[in-house]
């Protein structure tokens, strides 16, 4: 008896396998199998994204299981700060010169809005030629910015009129970022330099690179070697940060699309940049504290 359900257990455990197979081989020849599934990406994507669909199948029993899946988050906000910098300068005092805002609305799986503001460093008030070079931002755009301070205060208000923060009728949301840098680096050296303490909202977040690398089974990679990964280009100038927050958000709704789980994987208690080191993705869009 007993070795009788072990048979017919391995037999369909098997069957499962072949279809997966069969499926894989389908879709890896562009043949649509009805799942509605995102026709693009390398190997390593496409495996992920149907080995998930299979699972979600399996687990809910019904035709379109990915739109049973149950996130966390009604609202995620992508960030991606630029900040004054030399060229290959230890200690150098970043100052955030741009801060941009990308917001995802969860469940419609699109971008929905954006922020986006320079700011006029103090410290450093000119930018050196490798920062407008690495940036694309001008001296004359941070000149006519208001002062970080200022700007988090507008970010502040307009997280607000869209009922983010405030504790009444609040919508779920949560800050998302590429890599730990933006919040432990950028962000936290900002508030010491401008005397402010660092605000509650952003202790907690999603590393998306962090979370991409987990979902898909790959190593941790920069923008541009995700974006490939998908099938995609980057869109837009890179280390602008509206652009590369733009491109993080797409990374974010591909990520949605193909049924991950959105949730905090990171705060500014448990993060520690340096345990991930920039090279250690092999990536050629690496950049100092990024890749
Ligand atoms: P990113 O989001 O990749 O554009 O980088 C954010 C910030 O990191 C930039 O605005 C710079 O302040 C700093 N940064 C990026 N790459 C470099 C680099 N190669 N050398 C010095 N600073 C850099
Ligand atoms: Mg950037």
């Amino acid at each position: 008896m007993a070795s009788s359900t072990k048979k017919n257990l391995d037999l369909s455990k098997e069957q499962v396998r072949f279809h997966l197979y069969v499926a894989l081989l389908l879709y890896h020849f562009g043949i649509d199998q009805g799942f509605g599934l995102e026709g693009s990406g390398d190997m390593d994507i496409r495996r992920i994204r149907l080995k998930h669909y299979y699972k979600y199948e399996l687990t809910f029993q019904c035709k379109n299981p990915l739109t049973m899946i149950e996130q966390q988050f009604e609202y995620i906000a992508v960030v991606d700060f630029e900040a004054t910098c030399e060229d290959q300068q230890d200690n150098y005092q970043n100052e955030i010169i741009e801060f941009p805002i990308v917001l995802i609305n969860v469940q419609q799986q699109t971008i929905v809005d954006k922020f986006q503001s320079y700011c006029r460093p103090i410290i450093n008030p000119i930018l050196s030629k490798f920062c407008t070079d690495l940036t694309g931002i001008e001296q004359h755009q941070v000149d006519s910015a208001p002062t970080f301070v200022e700007v988090l205060h507008n970010v502040e208000t307009w997280l607000n009129e869209r009922k983010l923060l405030l504790p009444a009728n609040k919508h779920t949301f949560a800050f998302a970022t590429d890599g730990p840098w933006d919040f432990t680096k950028f962000l936290q050296l900002q508030c010491q330099l401008s005397s402010i303490p660092y605000p509650q909202w952003a202790t907690e977040w999603i590393d998306l690179r962090k979370e991409f690398a987990h979902f898909y089974s790959v190593k941790r990679c920069g923008i541009n070697k995700m974006l490939a990964k998908l099938g995609l280009t980057f869109d837009g100038r890179p280390h602008s940060g509206i652009d590369d927050a733009t491109n993080i958000a797409r990374i974010g709704l591909e990520l949605l699309k193909d049924g991950c789980i959105l949730s905090l994987n990171d705060s500014i208690h448990s993060s520690d940049p340096k345990s991930t080191p920039r090279n250690n993705n092999n990536d050629d869009d690496s950049i100092v504290f990024k890749d």
